[in-house]
Parts: C-alpha cells; sequence; structure tokens
C-alpha cells in the first residue's frame, strides 16, 4: 500500500529498501502470495519503523503471517539490545503471553465421531468464555498473587497440573522476574475475577484428529500419531495484561517523553534500555506471562475433566491428555544471542567474529522455535527440537512444527504464529454472517462450533485468514520451522 521497494535476496527472504533513516535491514519472510497479501496495509512501514527503534539488532522481520498491528506489526521479531536499547510493549502486545498449548489423547477420531455435540456442549460449559466474568478458579487476590509470581508452579501445589506439565511448558512455565509491585490495583482486580477464562473473540478451544504425518521419529518423540484425537487451546492473559500493557504505554508518554519522541513513530512507545520503567515493565510483563500460563493450565484442567466425563473414563489419564506444549506468541525475554558487531551495532548475519549479546527478543504474533540441541528445549524433546504449534482456522488445518536448525541465524528463533488476518474484524463482519458459517462448518465438513456470540463466528471465519500451508511451507523452506503434523478441526469452542 505505502510502495516499499523489495528485494527477493534469497528465495522467500525479502529485503524492504533502505531509506536512509538510520534503520538497520528488514526483512520479510514470504513467497509472492503471501507478499502481496501483507503489503496491502502498513505492515511494511510499520516494519521499516521498528527497523529504526534504538539499538536494533539486525534484521527487524516479518514472519510470512505477519499483518499491521498496534506500533509493531503482528507476525514481528525484533530483538534490542539489551544495555543499548528499548524495550516496548506495543513489540510485546496487548495481549501478555497470549499462546498456544496442545493436549495428546488416546483417543482416535473414531472415539469421537458422533458424540461431537455433547463434547462441544459439555467444553462449552466447562470453560467460562466471551466477555463475562468467572473462571475456573474462583480465588482470592492472595490466589492472584501466587499466580503472578509462580506462574505453573501455583497450579502444581493447588492441583490444577501435574510436575509434567510444568517441564512441557516454554520457560518452565514460570517467570522469576515478575514483580508484583509493578502491577497495577486496576490490573490485579480485572486478573482476579478471570482465572481460567478463555475471553472473547480470537481465542477458542478446539478438539482437532492428525490427518498427516510429516515426520515420522519427531511425531513419535512428540507422542502425536495419525488419526489421534488432540485438543488445541489459545488465550492469553484477558483483562489483567491488557491493563498491564495499557499502564506502561501511559507512562512511557509521562515519564520518557523526549525519548518518545525520538522514536520513528509514537505508537512504538519504549522504554529504553536500563531505565527504571524498563526493569518495571520488565517485571509487570513477566507477572502476566505467569497469569496466561496459569489460565491455560487452569483450562486445561477443566478440560481433562470435562474429557473424562463424556467418555466415561476413571480419571482424565485414563485418556493421556498430558500436555505436548506451551509456547507462547506474544511476549519478551532477555536472551543471548551470538551476533557480529557492524558500523550501526549488532547483526544475526555477517561473517565477522560472533560475540554474545543480550537482547531483549521481541516475538509479536511470533512463536518462539528453537532447534535440536539448545539448552531450553525441554529434555524430552531436546534431540528432535521444541514443539511449534500454529493454529490455521476453525476451518482450516494447524500444523505442529519442531524448531529448525536455521532458526538462530535467521530469526533469532522463532517463526510465525498462526495463518494471520487477511481482513480486519470489521470486514469480516461485513463479509460474513456467523451463523451461516456455523452452518456450513458442520454441514460440509462436519466441524461443531459453538460460541458465545454470533459476531465471534463471523470476525473469525475462515475465510479471514491467510493459507497456513503457504505460511507453514515458508518456514520449512528457510529451516526455520519443520513441520511434523497437520491436525484438522473437530469441535470448536470460540471465546
Ligand atoms: P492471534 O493470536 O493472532 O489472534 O491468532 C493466532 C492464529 O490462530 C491466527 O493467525 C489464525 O491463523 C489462528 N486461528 C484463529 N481462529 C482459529 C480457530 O478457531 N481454530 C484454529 N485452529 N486456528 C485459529
Ligand atoms: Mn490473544
Ligand atoms: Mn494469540
Amino acid at each position: 500500500a505505502d510502495g516499499h521497494r523489495l528485494t527477493e535476496v534469497e528465495p522467500d527472504v525479502w529485503a524492504l529498501a533502505d531509506t536512509g533513516d538510520e534503520s538497520v535491514p528488514a526483512r520479510v519472510l514470504a513467497n509472492r502470495s503471501l507478499l502481496a497479501q501483507i503489503s496491502t496495509d502498513n505492515t511494511l512501514t510499520q516494519l521499516r519503523n521498528v527497523a529504526g527503534m534504538p539499538g536494533a539488532v539486525a534484521p527487524a522481520l516479518c514472519m510470512p503471517d505477519g499483518h499491521q498491528g498496534y506500533g509493531f506489526p503482528v507476525g514481528g521479531v525484533a530483538a534490542f539490545d539489551a544495555e543499548d536499547g528499548c524495550i516496548s510493549p506495543g513489540g510485546v502486545g496487548f495481549d501478555i503471553n497470549c499462546g498456544v498449548r496442545m493436549l495428546t489423547t488416546t483417543l482416535t477420531y473414531d472415539d469421537v465421531k458422533g458424540r461431537e455435540a455433547a463434547l462441544v456442549d459439555a467444553l462449552y460449559d466447562a470453560v467460562p468464555c466471551g466477555l463475562g466474568g468467572g473462571g475456573v478458579h474462583d480465588g482470592t487476590h492472595a490466589d492472584l498473587d501466587a499466580a503472578l509470581e509462580r506462574g505453573i508452579d501455583w497450579c502444581v501445589e493447588e492441583g490444577y497440573a501435574v510436575p509434567a506439565d510444568r517441564r512441557h511448558c516454554e520457560d518452565e512455565g514460570q517467570r522469576l522476574d515478575a514483580d508484583l509491585d509493578a502491577v497495577s490495583k486496576k490490573a490485579r482486580d480485572r486478573g482476579a475475577s478471570q482465572m481460567g477464562s478463555l475471553g472473547s473473540g480470537n481465542h477458542f478451544l478446539e478438539v482437532q484428529r492428525v490427518t498427516d504425518v510429516y515426520d515420522d521419529d519427531t511425531a513419535a518423540a512428540f507422542g502425536l500419531a495419525e488419526d489421534q484425537v488432540v485438543v488445541l487451546i489459545h488465550c492469553g492473559s484477558r483483562g489483567l495484561g491488557h491493563q498491564i500493557c495499557s499502564d506502561y504505554l501511559r507512562r512511557i508518554e509521562q515519564e520518557h517523553p523526549d525519548f518518545l519522541a525520538s522514536l520513528p513513530n509514537k505508537d512504538l512507545a519504549a522504554a529504553p534500555a536500563g531505565s527504571e520503567l524498563a526493569a518495571s515493565y520488565y517485571g509487570a510483563m513477566c507477572a502476566a506471562i505467569n497469569f496466561a500460563w496459569v489460565n491455560r493450565q487452569l483450562i486445561t484442567h477443566a478440560v481433562r475433566e470435562t474429557f473424562a466425563d463424556v467418555f466415561d473414563a476413571p480419571d482424565w489419564e485414563a485418556l493421556g491428555m498430558d500436555l505436548l506444549y506451551d509456547v507462547s506468541h506474544n511476549i519478551a525475554k532477555r536472551e543471548t544471542h551470538a551476533v557480529v558487531e557492524t558500523e550501526d551495532g549488532y547483526s544475526l548475519a555477517g561473517d565477522g567474529e560472533r560475540v554474545e549479546r543480550e537482547l531483549f527478543v521481541h516475538r509479536k504474533g511470533a512463536t518462539r522455535a528453537f532447534p535440536a540441541g539448545h539448552p531450553e528445549v525441554p529434555a524430552a524433546y531436546r534431540e528432535v527440537g521444541q514443539p511449534v504449534i500454529i493454529p490455521g482456522s476453525m476451518g482450516a488445518g494447524s500444523y505442529v512444527l519442531r524448531g529448525g536448525s536455521q532458526s538462530l541465524g535467521r530469526t533469532f528463533g522463532s517463526t510465525a504464529h498462526g495463518a494471520g488476518r487477511l481482513m480486519s474484524r470489521t470486514q469480516a463482519k461485513d463479509e460474513y454472517q456467523g451463523g451461516d458459517v456455523q452452518d456450513a462448518l458442520e454441514a460440509d465438513d462436519d466441524i461443531h462450533v459453538k460460541a458465545a456470540s454470533g459476531a465471534t463466528i463471523a470476525e473469525e471465519a475462515p475465510g479471514v485468514y491467510k493459507d497456513i500451508d503457504d505460511v507453514v511451507d515458508v518456514s520449512a523452506g528457510l529451516g526455520v520451522g519443520d513441520p511434523v503434523v497437520r491436525t484438522y478441526p473437530v469441535c470448536n469452542v470460540k471465546g
């Protein structure tokens, strides 16, 4: 839309032409058709702006599912030097630690066929969703504080999680840097009544079946097989995370107006590295990250009990229901990466000597995808690579990938987080009618959807998303994430 010049520097890697600002290189990972879609909104301008932020480490990246977001593009990966750079709430997103987790089961599609309506109704009743309050755990503020501080550990203590769940979460489901003093009362109040709730709109709980296996050994390591029933849970930190993001955007305006004015665009609002505000935001963000892990875990607990009920099992363990992995797609973290020193700072690319630098890696609508052998990949998966879960849509497939061997060198260890939107929610509601979409999915594809409102179904209709197969092909071709299995929806609870 803004007439950016792009050059294909290698297959599916596009360089954004330098505009002469003090910017580091920016790259889009996409095939031609995805690139055409990415070019229709402000994504590329936003990417260019991100590349001009202080302490940006090259390259600023847009994943193949990218689209415009608040300040930073969704599908953006941006790393800033932890000493000379900055940290940005807009680079994380409003839904801090929005993410996905997958549960495996011992059920096959035949076990579920014919019982989809009962299953989707039971799940809808067990998991609070929509805009209303209430959660799986009806807790006190003391519970909330413990959850903010300890994440999944709190769930283990309360009987909502088993120790294996902790091992199968990114960062083991706990950020020890959480700082409760950095979380406002308003944020806490919003979180207290939402512990274990799906939320509205784009969040969902989907029962799926595995339709294709691309890599037998890795699938076996992940506990996945053809025809198996699995569950995908997508949600984040609800009102608490949103409030924290808003609080810090406002504080940046109040406390760092000059720094804000120096940024390429004010929506990029960032706190300079080393400032008190940067430390506070990091601590508050980590608390919201813990909250989101607790949230997905509490929903997991409700899903496990519901499955045991619907399928007449003595307990959920009898149906498997193991956590395969929980991975975030709206997050920032201090990570150490091997980079090359350049005239403008540091870069992931280049032949010079590599130095280890501590960076604030922002993944906004992007998924961590660490390769085999990385010490942060759980022991069970270390030989094959980190599980990477990429949802498609309620009418298309979703994928499980494994972190690819090229991910650290190309994308700071990241890949896409979904198919990515093609149109805005407003456009979607003009284009689709919720009831019709729901009826067609059931009649044509045997996919059973239940939602808090028809508008939600219209906003999330399969047609509003890009082609998930294309997104995964680009990721595979570049070696940043390799497909392991593909899944297809069976029933879906929409928030
Ligand atoms: P986001 O976190 O950006 O809201 O969504 C992540 C991705 O989830 C979207 O890019 C889209 O591809 C995918 N998605 C949205 N709704 C559904 C759904 O109902 N089922 C599945 N499997 N994927 C979905
Ligand atoms: Mn979210
Ligand atoms: Mn999300």
